[in-house]
């Protein structure tokens, strides 16, 4: 093999494709039940968006992004992340209509590029189920972001799903904190990791969430946030865990859910599922109130959601879950001889034009061989045209089931085929 897929990418062949569709048909059916619009962004930015909106001191920043230069000379990056992108196309497209206050609902399934180690479940480009709600300010907000994910894993079939919350305050409590954990990190820099002492600096909040497990017993004694959240916060998170028991969802409360972000506010969070080991997280997100300020939009409210859609399907896979079975649907139209071939073809047509799943066998190969193929691909029935049926005006019908075959004529045959009567008025010929 001459070629070969850029470490960290994924084919989906039409086989996984089939999960795919499932997902993202669940996916679009709960935005439309929550009124969530779609939104398609290009697959580009300008770098210094994502500069702006994820922060210097961030790992997409500093060494995860795939940055090029045009040849007008921009600096662009393909999508880092999905919510600056739906931020900046809410300001350019005046989606809020000079009403700051109206609440803008998006949703998105877009490809994000990350120069990340690539792992099991863990992509390069990976694809992203994404929901933006920006203008409020209201914790019910917030619940629904969580509750359209709790709902996307339910019919998912996900079992064993956590949800983990946590507050990370705001401009006015989160320095406080910040500071705080400073004082406590001062003489611990010894202990924790290369990554962490630089992030002292940087982001102290990032050595909260650090995997490290020498960084983590460390900071299982600093101090939490949510025992210093402001009284605005405090009331924020209490309005959120109180809507969250209103409407049936559990959670667990986690200090260490910071997000990777910088514009994070209040609410964070992230969902875990039990059975994929280290590669737990298969979504987050959370309150964002000062990006769209900080992209040049007036400060506005906003709280949103990614879910990793590969995350999503390999547990699915690892809990048994995923349908690996296609179900059988549809006709191949067996055909013998060079009169039965071109009825087969107008049969074909007549079937599809009709919205039965149906193809013919290009080979012409023999009945057994045609036979074989039905079965591959799936097929739920087999129609068989040999010179004796044309004669008689007959299709025999093969249950591929169950084997059974039997006679059906050819004006009875798109009914029997798709159960729906008074369509047999359409002939084959
Ligand atoms: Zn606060
Ligand atoms: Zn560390």
């Amino acid at each position: 093999m001459k070629y070969r897929r850029p470490p960290g990418t994924n084919d989906v062949t039409p086989q996984q494709a089939i999960q795919w569709q499932q997902m993202e048909a669940v996916f679009a059916d709960l935005c439309r039940r929550h009124c969530f619009g779609e939104l398609r962004t290009p697959i580009f930015e300008d770098t210094d968006l994502f500069i702006r909106s994820v922060g210097h001191g961030t790992d997409i920043v500093s060494k995860e992004m795939y940055t090029f230069e045009d040849r007008g000379g921009r600096s662009l990056t393909l999508r880092a992340e999905g919510t600056a992108p739906a931020v900046r196309a809410y300001l350019e497209n005046h989606l809020a209509q000079q009403d700051p206050q109206r609440l803008v609902k998006l949703y998105y399934v877009a490809p994000i590029f990350r120069y990340d180690r690539p792992q099991a479940g863990r992509y390069r480009q990976h694809t992203q189920f994404g929901l933006e709600a920006i203008g409020s300010d209201c914790p019910a907000v917030d619940v629904e972001i969580i509750q359209t994910a709790v709902e996307l894993y339910q019919a998912a079939g996900l079992r064993d799903v956590v949800l983990k919350l946590n507050s990370v305050g705001c401009p006015q409590c989160a320095p406080g904190y910040v500071q705080a954990l400073r004082d406590f990190m001062a003489d611990k820099l010894d202990q924790v990791c290369d990554d962490c002492r630089r992030r002292y600096d940087e982001n102290p909040l990032r050595m909260i969430d650090c995997k490290n497990a020498q960084c983590r017993i460390v900071v299982e004694q600093a101090p939490k946030m949510t025992d210093l959240l402001c009284e605005e916060c405090e009331d924020h998170f209490g309005h959120v865990r109180r809507y969250l028991e209103l409407l049936g969802i559990s959670y667990d409360l986690d200090p260490y859910i910071v997000r990777g972000l910088d514009y994070y506010t209040r609410t964070a969070f992230e969902f875990v599922a039990a059975s994929i080991g280290a590669q737990s997280s298969i979504g987050g997100g959370g309150r964002y109130d000062g990006l769209v300020k900080q992209i040049g939009g007036r400060s506005t409210p906003a709280v949103g959601i990614g879910i990793g859609v590969e995350r999503v399907l390999l547990v699915r896979e690892q809990q048994g879950v995923a349908q690996t079975e296609q179900p059988r649907d549809g006709c191949l139209v067996v055909t013998l001889g060079d009169a039965a071939w071109e009825a087969g073809l107008k049969l074909a047509t007549m079937l599809r034009g009709h919205g039965v799943r149906a193809d013919v066998d290009y080979r012409r190969r023999s009945m057994r061989a045609q036979l074989r193929h039905a079965d591959g691909e799936r097929f739920a029935r087999a129609l068989i045209i040999g010179d004796q049926e044309l004669e008689q005006g007959i299709v025999a019908v093969r249950d591929m089931e169950t084997g059974e075959q039997q006679e059906v004529t050819q004006d009875r045959l798109l009914q029997f085929v798709t159960g729906v009567p008074g369509q047999c008025e359409k002939q084959v010929d």
